[in-house]
């Protein structure tokens, strides 16, 4: 199995700081399955390759492979696994390129976050769709496709084509979004995932795929192939990427062109910017701030002079520190930003001196006996200027399908409740009321006649 990597951004050997692999070793990496060798056949100031091969040893790929795994079998044994590009190279591709996935590069971060020119080339990708399902994954991500279908025998023309693709990509694209793309639709395209499917897939194919897949059309096919048929996960991971895509999931009117409308989530992230920029706010406390988001944005803008990101979760945080490139910011700008790990149900004096603070989708987080303790820690102790409260609308969940086989019925498993409108607006007037501030409700996205606007939006200003 083959992939090659070019670029001829100059000077094109940058390419092995951003795969951090260098150009002139050769380097191998032992999998479960057999042994992955990266290298470079041209590394020149103009034009630079990364050549990926992938060696497959049939008899260990047997082995390492439990009797659950979906297609535990003879087949195992006599198959294409050894020449065809397939799921292996997508599990290769991210193990050895798991930092460049990443968008991480130390030496050369601004490069590692622009597009550059790229050719991805797979000389024998098994496709299952043919060539056309190649062109309909890969063209909505900016990708010119160029896949040929490969004759069952050269020699005999009369035969057909065989299930392969050569498949060539170019565009100017992101580095790690093209290996991500890859990882995800590698398997997607050959259907047939080679290892066990456990609900953190779900997990994954978000992680790898949740920039890009929310708004891709094409989702839904992916999703379910990724996925596999068993389990309900498919329908699952569709109902989590409606939430991220938003109102791209639904059915523009016939002939009209598609609306382009952003997501959701950034829809929700420039309402609350808007509106903390409109209640005059410089200082804000972002709670439960998550890989921070809504600080990058917040950061963006001058007006914000202290903007403090806190969450429970140490890892989330440290994700949040990726995002916004804390190591890459001057002094100043970093002397803006403090992050730090907190919990919502405790006093903290930290939290104390804030114009106004956020709790963007935290609330329906907390169990509801802790809930309260919130409630007194941010409006009774912090007592910021203004609270700003997101939180999804329970009703509007009818206008995603795919969450009927979600687990808690609800929008993400982590999530504790979520509110009507009635009970958002009743929460809302009953903590007003007690903790001395003014309320006003409403809804962020696009509202539906019946149910509602998909997000619910509480403006709280202190008295
Ligand atoms: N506000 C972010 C993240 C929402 S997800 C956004 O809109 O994108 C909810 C976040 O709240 C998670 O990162 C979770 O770790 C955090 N969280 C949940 N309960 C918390 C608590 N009790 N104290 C602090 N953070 C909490």
């Amino acid at each position: 199995m083959l992939l090659t990597i070019s670029t001829t951004h100059e000077p094109a050997t940058d390419l092995g700081y951003l795969l951090h692999k260098h150009p002139d070793r050769v380097q191998e990496f032992d999998q479960s399955f057999g042994r992955a060798v990266v290298f470079y056949p041209e590394a020149s100031e103009q034009r630079c390759t990364a050549a990926l091969v992938l060696q497959v040893d049939p008899a260990r790929l047997a082995r390492s492979r439990g009797r659950r795994s979906p297609d535990f079998s003879l087949a195992q044994h006599v198959n294409d696994r050894s020449y065809a590009a397939s799921s292996l190279l997508a599990v290769a591709l991210a193990d050895v390129f798991g930092t460049a996935r990443s968008g991480r590069c130390r030496s050369r971060q601004e490069l590692a976050d622009a597009a550059i020119p790229l050719r991805i080339e797979v000389p024998v990708l098994p496709c299952r769709g043919g060539p056309d399902l190649a062109r309909r994954v890969f063209a909505p991500l900016g990708w010119r496709v160029e896949a040929e279908p490969v004759p069952l025998d050269e020699r005999f023309p009369e035969w057909g084509d065989s299930r392969y693709v050569r498949l060539t990509l170019s565009g100017e694209v992101r580095l790690a979004d093209a290996l991500n793309q890859l990882h995800v639709l590698l398997p997607v395209l050959d259907e047939s995932k080679h290892y066990w499917q456990g609900t953190d897939e779900i997990d994954k194919l978000l992680r790898s795929g949740g920039d890009w897949l929310a708004g891709h059309p094409e989702r839904e096919l992916i999703t379910r192939r990724y996925l596999g048929r068993g389990g309900g996960l498919a329908s699952v991971a569709l109902a989590r990427l409606a939430e991220l895509g938003g109102d791209l999931a639904e059915d523009p009117a016939e002939d009209s062109p598609e609306p382009v409308r952003a997501p959701l989530r950034a829809q929700r992230r420039e309402a609350v910017v808007a509106l903390l920029s409109g209640l005059g706010a410089t200082s804000v406390l972002d709670l439960g701030c998550g890989t921070g988001e809504l600080l990058a944005a917040l950061l963006a803008r001058p007006e914000f002079a202290r903007v403090t990101g806190v969450d429970v979760s140490a890892r989330t945080l440290q994700a949040a520190e990726r995002r916004i490139g804390l190591d890459r910011m001057g002094e100043r700008q970093a002397s803006r930003l403090t992050l730090f790990q907190g919990a919502l149900t405790y006093r903290d004096e930290r939290f104390a001196g804030y114009d106004a603070a956020v709790l963007m989708e935290v609330v329906e987080h907390v169990d509801p006996p802790r809930l309260e303790a919130v409630e007194r820690v941010v409006f009774g102790e912090a007592r910021p200027g203004a609270v700003v409260v997101t939180t999804p609308n329970r009703e509007y969940n009818v206008r995603y399908p795919g969450l009927a086989g979600s687990p808690n019925g609800l929008r993400h498993p982590d999530h504790r409740f979520e509110w009507t409108r009635a009970e958002f607006a009743h929460w809302c007037a009953r903590v007003g009321a007690q903790w001395g501030y003014t309320v006003e409700a409403r809804g962020i996205g696009e509202p539906d006649d019946q149910v509602g606007a998909p997000t619910q939006l509480g403006v709280f200003r202190r008295d």
